[in-house]
Parts: C-alpha cells; structure tokens; sequence
C-alpha cells in the first residue's frame, strides 16, 4: 500500500481535533465538541465519526489522549478528561473499523514529539516540554528518545512537590506543582491580592491568567505580583528538571506561555538560583512554537513508529 496522508487526532476534555498530515505539513482539519462525560461507547463513537470522513486518505492514525496511557499495547489506563475510560483498548475498539495500524500516546508526549521534530525543540536531544493550563502536564526526550517510565508515568511535572507543606492538590497530595501554577491557582493568587490592594484587574468580568497577563503589561501591580509569584514556582520545578534530567532545551507549552518576559524573567532568574552548577550549564527556557498544532503533529508522528514504540527516528 502507498502511503497517503496520516491522521493525527487531538483527544481534549473540550474538543476532538484531528487532522490530514503529510510530514509537517496539516492539510484538513476537523473539529467537534467532545462529549467527554458521555461514557465509553459514546466516546468511541465519536472518535470513529471524527476518522470516517479520512479514511480513503490515510495509511495510519496517531491518537494523543490525557492521561495514562498503555501505548505499547495501545490501552488507555485512566483518562481525568473522558469520564469511566478505565484500561480502554482503544486500538483494538477502532482497528476493527478502520484497518489501519493506529497508535495511542499521552497529549503531552504528542505535543512534546511536535514541538521536537517541527518547533522550539528541533535538532536537540535532550528536551523537556511542559504544558500550563488548567492542568500541567510535563514529556521528556532524553537522548533522542521520548521517556515513557516503567509505568506510562514520565514526565507528570504538575504533581512533583515545591512545598509539602502546600495546599491540597486535585490529586490528593499536597503542595504539587499545580496547585500553585494551574490556571485556576493563577486567578485565586490574584483574586487574593485584589482584596487587599487596588488592582485594574477589579474591572474584569471573569479573570483568566491571559487577561492578568494584559494587565500586567499595563503596569498593574497586583498582576505583575502574581505573575512573578507564578513564574518563581515555576522556576523552582525548572531547577528540578534541569538537576534530574540535564536538556539542552526546557519548552514552556499552553496559553500562558504567551506571557513573555512578564513569565520567562522569574521562571529563568529562579531556575538560575536554584540549579546546581548554574554557571556550568548551558541550557534554554522557551516558550513552544507549534501552538495547537503539536499535538496533532506528534500524534502523527507517533503513528508512523510502529515497531518501535520508544523512538520516533
Ligand atoms: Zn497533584
């Protein structure tokens, strides 16, 4: 068979993208409002409808999907985004239809293979990407290979410790990562300095981090504060990263890294402080590149490994 196009599909609590890939290049896109909470088989009947419409175009399909995934085996464990997806296999459910080899992997691990092979991170062997959004999720290369760990667990950079004294975490645990730098956290930070000082920020229907972002940019204070508050957490799980796992290159994902310089000065400075070695290492902090689209990217790359479900070459 002539390979044609490849199929890289994006697998959100939100939205199902996907989208007709031909080396870096996206050619057709879809898009339908996930019907997340809807139970298995409604999900599954979803993804199906979503491919149907390319099936005579593609040669393979790479899925990436939140959460824990089996991707050797193409199972999903456990997905926070699709309500009772419990050890899904969701190769087998979807290679009955359609036919073609498919393969599953976690979002971030997609966005992460994008980011590498098309954005931010390319020609570097050594990278860590992490997402910020309402979650924060976290994917590593490491010498040319993207790290799954023993368990699917790899790179979950939300949940290391800065504090474990800290609040409690949507885990369960305390002081994690996203409990301070999770977009909600950003909002509740700035909600609690709004109480105390005048702030622009007063004057917003509903805040999210990228209108704290604007405003800080404007010179308010208590946005600035706040995004200097965000981006020394940040800094400090950098440091970690940059102690644990040496790259070349740390890629920040998601809507905020949208920020600049109001974000990127104290993730740097705090990383610099905190890391051992700073003056020995060379190493970039940098926001990603591809915006949506890694995802999509990765996941199809990702489909053309089969065979070698640890290195995309
Ligand atoms: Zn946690």
């Amino acid at each position: 068979m002539t390979c044609k196009g490849i199929l890289g599909v994006d697998v959100g609590g939100t939205n199902i993208k996907a989208a007709l890939v031909f080396g870096r290049k996206i050619e057709r896109r879809t898009k339908i409002l996930s019907m997340a909470h809807a139970g298995i088989r409604r999900s599954i009947e979803q993804l199906k409808s979503v491919i149907e419409p390319f099936r005579q175009e593609i040669c393979c399909i790479g899925i990436g999907i939140a959460g824990i995934i089996d991707s050797k085996n193409g199972v999903v464990i456990f997905s926070p985004n699709l309500k009772g997806w419990n050890n899904v296999p969701l190769t087998e459910y979807l290679h009955s239809e359609f036919n073609v080899p498919i393969r599953v992997l976690n979002d971030v691990n997609a966005i992460c293979l994008g980011e590498w092979k098309y954005g931010a991170a390319q020609g570097c062997d050594n990278v860590f990407l992490f997402t910020l959004g309402t979650g924060v999720g976290g994917a590593a290369i490491c010498e040319g290979r993207l790290l799954f760990g023993a368990n699917g667990f790899a790179g979950e950079f939300g949940h290391t410790t800065v504090n474990p004294k800290g609040p409690k975490c949507i885990c369960g645990h305390y002081g994690h990562l996203e409990r301070y730098v999770g977009a909600e956290y950003i909002v509740a930070r700035a909600k609690r300095k709004m109480k105390r000082q005048k702030s622009s920020l007063t004057r917003q229907d509903a805040l999210t981090p990228e209108i704290i972002a604007r405003e800080a940019r404007q010179g308010d204070a208590v946005a600035r504060q706040t995004f200097a508050e965000v981006g020394y957490y940040i800094g400090v799980g950098v440091a970690n990263i940059l102690a644990l796992f040496d790259p070349e290159i740390v890629v920040i994902s998601g809507g905020i890294a949208r920020a600049g310089k109001l974000l990127f000065a104290p993730v740097r400075d705090t990383a610099r402080r905190l890391v051992l070695g700073a003056e020995h290492r060379r190493y970039k902090i940098v926001p990603a590149r591809l915006g949506d689209d890694a995802g999509i990217l990765g996941a199809a790359l990702f489909a053309q490994s089969r065979g070698k479900p640890t290195e995309i070459s």
